[in-house]
């Protein structure tokens, strides 16, 4: 042994500590590295027993799981999701996310689930799932971009803006939606002044003019007078339905008098008898030109259209309701033929 090992006094006896040393440290992290893995695995199980519910009516308990079932099954419950059958995509994203090995697709699957839930409107479920992922991997800007959705559609929007600092400092252009925050806070706060609430929104308004079409929206039920100050009549396309359904009185006749493209949209919906025909806007103008000949059966119809996932809606939105972005609605009008006295307001 003497002759195998050197002596202690020995240069290389120290390399060969050192090497040992250097074994064992290399081996006890490889060690703690499977047991984080395994708990990280345990306590992701022990979360999702919690979404386990009866309501998912797709029955999975006897399908035995084989690693190449992921794909298909992804994709069906895609499907399920897109269809609107939540609950059959929810029993399969949970069954996936029991039985597949790797952490990385779990995430992935679980990312899917939180937006399903969200979408099926359980959004306790939703938030709980998205922050779980966030605990393991917090730098995840799809997931706090998400996240700030769900707590701004449960109106906790101090939780909302609690997400804009670390998607900030992951280099995220985040004042649009900080101020979409404030505005929408703002909108729904009850404990303020009515003039302060006024003063606010036109604060936040010149801060960020992509809030248009919401603030003329919030102001003409507050500060009608103040809504008309700010009222541009070349963004008459913007507010063109808000406008259309104004009750008559609401409106600032001074205002419209003076302008020939509010002028004609009251002229056409009846409001002034004078005739005007200028409104740049082209079934408005032709609604004018029928209306002067005598031709008083038309009216227009809006549709909603989102600029950025070309989707279409028969309601106004502030989120589009499919790809979630922000001031992307396009107000989109119609020539119809009007039947019934449709004199309702979207206020
Ligand atoms: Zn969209």
């Amino acid at each position: 042994m003497e002759h195998i090992l050197p002596a202690y006094n020995d240069p290389l006896f120290s390399i060969l500590l050192i090497i040992v040393i250097a074994l064992i440290i290399a081996m006890m992290t490889y060690a703690w590295g499977i047991y984080k893995e395994q708990k990280e695995e345990g306590n992701l199980l022990k979360f999702l027993d919690k979404f386990e519910s009866s309501e998912c009516s797709l029955d999975t308990s006897n399908m035995k799981f084989e690693p190449n079932m992921l794909k298909p099954l992804a994709l069906l419950a895609k499907a399920f999701d897109n269809a609107g059958e939540y609950h059959k995509a929810i029993n399969i994203y949970l069954y996936l996310i029991k039985y597949i090995d790797n952490n990385q697709a779990k995430r992935e699957l679980m990312e899917y689930l939180a937006n399903t839930y969200f979408n099926a409107g359980f959004l306790e479920r939703s938030k709980n799932i998205y922050l779980e992922i966030l605990r393991t991997k917090p730098r995840n800007i799809k997931v706090l971009y998400k996240l700030g959705i769900v707590y701004e559609s449960m109106h906790m929007y101090d939780k909302a803006k609690d997400t804009i600092t670390p998607l900030y400092t992951l280099g995220e252009d985040t004042k649009s939606l900080e101020l979409f925050f404030d505005f929408s806070q703002l909108r729904f706060s009850k404990d303020i002044e009515l003039q302060d609430k006024v003063n606010k929104i036109i604060d936040i308004l010149n801060k960020e003019p992509s809030l248009y079409r919401q603030s003329i929206l919030e102001l003409l039920k507050l500060d009608t007078k103040k809504a008309w100050e700010l009222i541009e009549p070349s963004r008459l396309d913007e507010l063109i339905d808000i406008l259309w359904f104004l009750p008559n009185s609401q409106l600032d006749l001074d205002i419209i008098l003076s302008n020939e493209k509010l002028h004609t949209l009251y002229y056409v919906k009846g409001y002034i008898k004078e005739p005007m025909i200028n409104s740049g806007i082209f079934s408005l103008d032709i609604l004018a030109t029928a209306k002067k000949s005598g031709f008083e059966d038309g009216e227009l119809i809006f549709s909603y259209l989102c600029k950025k996932c070309k989707h279409n809606f028969p309601v106004s939105f502030t989120r589009c309701p499919n790809c979630m972005a922000l001031n992307s609605i396009k107000v989109e009008e119609e020539i119809a033929k009007s039947n019934t006295k449709t004199d309702y307001s979207i206020l």
